[in-house]
């Protein structure tokens, strides 16, 4: 089966940091991509900027170098290289200073009509700056999109100095803040299995579901990036934003139409429906972790405190947290959220877990009835399982199984699975924010955050040591187990 690829119009792409991590990493293989697709046609121009000096020769080596060591050799080609390196170009531009402004305006003079995406993969202390340059200098016109990358701030109060500089210069609609989890083809799934099938809305409630499970987690350490994790921390890392927004996409209503508009507003309900976590609760309903020297798959790792050279950092490598939805559909069912650096799997998924059954007919020799469970994975594997009893096939009388029905077709079918980035960065040219963060989520998510931050703040207690390559601290399998529940931890699903 070929999937279908509908062209976009021609647009100019103008990456801030095109020399960056995310450019060499996500970027220019997303657009490499969809351009080796056939949706990226015409004139379509890619200007990429930094203060490197560099010339569109130098450029293009690099976007090669990135393509070829970030793209897998079977999902590209020569040929398709050198075409789209053709698209790109170089200009050295400070986004802090006046250099090289000019040039990017006589660059995209002329091209007032087309469509104009600015992709800021800066550090986010830009965003604002950058914005006013662009206002400043006449190059917002209509058609142009701005695209914002986590974090927005490190909370509500810096979120909101974020918003109003960038909002001072884009209308709401032009701005899109990326959440690549959006764009993973699981995620899309989720929505396509509880809003195109009436089997699973009827069913999609307290009444029904036990509880769910949503885990980010990293065999990595900060690789790199100390100096920026440890100003953050995994709640604001990975929970204000990748996990909040999974937690919205299984528990929202259903909207009334997928646009824009119905399906934020339904993920900001939500987000505004979760249980405050502050300094009354915090320690019974989380557990932060900081790992200490343990193993990885390539041996042994030094703690967290060594790495950063840091020996007094109290930030959290993990987070649990046990979330609730306070709406007549969730009342009652928790929402178990971890995450951490240093775990012992890379693993990102949802475990959606099914209440048991209400009475058994079985007698106690077919075997255990495990309760149904519908798990979405979105990395290493991405795909969507549910997990269901069924009758060991063969002879010798009635046993029962638990088994994976398969419910991810991409491969069956042999489609290539896409990266979210490309998804996304296609969302922008074409305008569809769906798959993107509206102020207000942002901000309501950082409203959720913020008391937990400061209740850990007031707390005495540093994060709890768990060793690296683990599943975090004990306190995080208490913190479940103490509810009579267990993680889903080795994928086994
Ligand atoms: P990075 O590797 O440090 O790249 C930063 C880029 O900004 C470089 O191209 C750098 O080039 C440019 N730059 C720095 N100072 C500048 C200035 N004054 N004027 C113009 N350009 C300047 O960072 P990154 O990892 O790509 O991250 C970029 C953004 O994406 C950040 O907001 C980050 O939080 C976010 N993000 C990254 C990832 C990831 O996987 N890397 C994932 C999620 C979110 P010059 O030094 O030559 O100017």
């Amino acid at each position: 089966m070929v999937s279908r690829v509908i062209s976009v119009d021609t647009f100019d792409f103008v990456i801030f940091g095109g020399t960056g991590d995310l450019a060499r990493r996500k970027l220019l293989p997303a657009l490499y991509q969809r351009d080796r697709a056939g949706q990226i046609v015409g004139d379509t121009r890619i200007i990429a900027t930094a203060r490197a000096n560099l010339d569109a020769a130098g450029y293009r080596k690099l976007a090669r170098e990135a393509i070829e060591g970030f793209v897998k050799p079977s999902e590209r080609d020569d040929a398709g290289i050198e075409a789209f390196l053709q698209r790109l170009s170089y200009l050295s531009v400070d986004a802090m200073g006046d250099g090289g402004w000019k040039d990017l305006a006589a660059t995209l003079k002329g091209a007032q009509d087309r469509i104009r995406v600015f992709y800021l993969a800066t550090s986010p202390d830009f965003f604002g700056v950058i914005s006013s340059k662009l206002g400043a200098n006449g190059l917002v016109t209509p058609a142009t999109r701005v695209v914002i990358e986590k974090p927005v701030g490190k909370s509500f109060k810096s979120a909101t100095v974020v918003n109003d500089a960038v909002g001072k210069v884009f209308t709401e609609q032009q701005i899109y803040r990326i959440d690549h989890y959006l764009g993973k083809e699981t995620v899309q799934n989720l929505m396509a299995l509880r809003f195109a099938n009436a089997l699973f809305e009827p069913i999609w409630n307290a009444a029904h579901i036990d509880h769910v499970q949503i885990t980010v987690a990293e065999t990595i350490g900060v690789e790199g990036r100390g100096g920026y994790y440890d100003t953050a921390g995994a709640v604001r890392d990975m929970v204000q934003n990748h996990i909040l927004q999974l937690l919205c996409l299984v528990a929202m209503e259903p909207p009334s139409a997928l646009d824009a508009d119905a399906v934020r507003d339904e993920k900001l309900k939500i987000l505004k429906s979760l249980k405050p976590i502050d300094e009354r609760n915090v320690n019974a309903l989380t557990v932060r972790g900081q790992y200490d020297a343990g193993a990885s798959a390539d041996g042994a790792v030094p703690g967290y405190l060594e790495e950063i050279g840091k020996p007094s950092s109290q930030t959290e490598t993990f987070v649990a947290i046990k979330a609730e939805v306070e709406n007549w559909r969730w009342a009652g069912t928790p929402f178990y959220l971890r995450s951490g650096k240093r775990l012992a799997e890379r693993m990102s998924e949802i475990v959606v877990s099914f209440r048991p059954i209400p009475h058994s007919i079985f007698d106690s020799s077919a075997g255990q009835i495990i309760a149904n469970q519908l798990v979405i994975r979105l990395q290493p594997d991405e795909g969507v399982k549910l997990q269901i009893m069924i009758k060991d096939p063969g002879p010798g009388g009635m046993r029962l199984r638990s088994v994976p029905l398969d419910m991810s077709f991409a491969d069956a079918f042999g489609v290539r699975n896409p990266d979210a980035y490309e998804r996304l960065v296609m969302d922008v040219v074409r305008g569809n924010p769906t798959l993107f963060m509206r102020r207000d989520e942002v901000e309501a998510a950082w409203h959720w955050i913020d008391p937990i931050i400061e209740a850990w703040g007031q707390s005495a207690a540093p994060p709890k040591a768990y060793r690296a390559g683990t599943w975090g601290p004990s306190a995080a399998v208490a913190l479940i187990e103490r509810d009579g529940r267990t993680w889903h931890e080795d994928g086994a699903g």
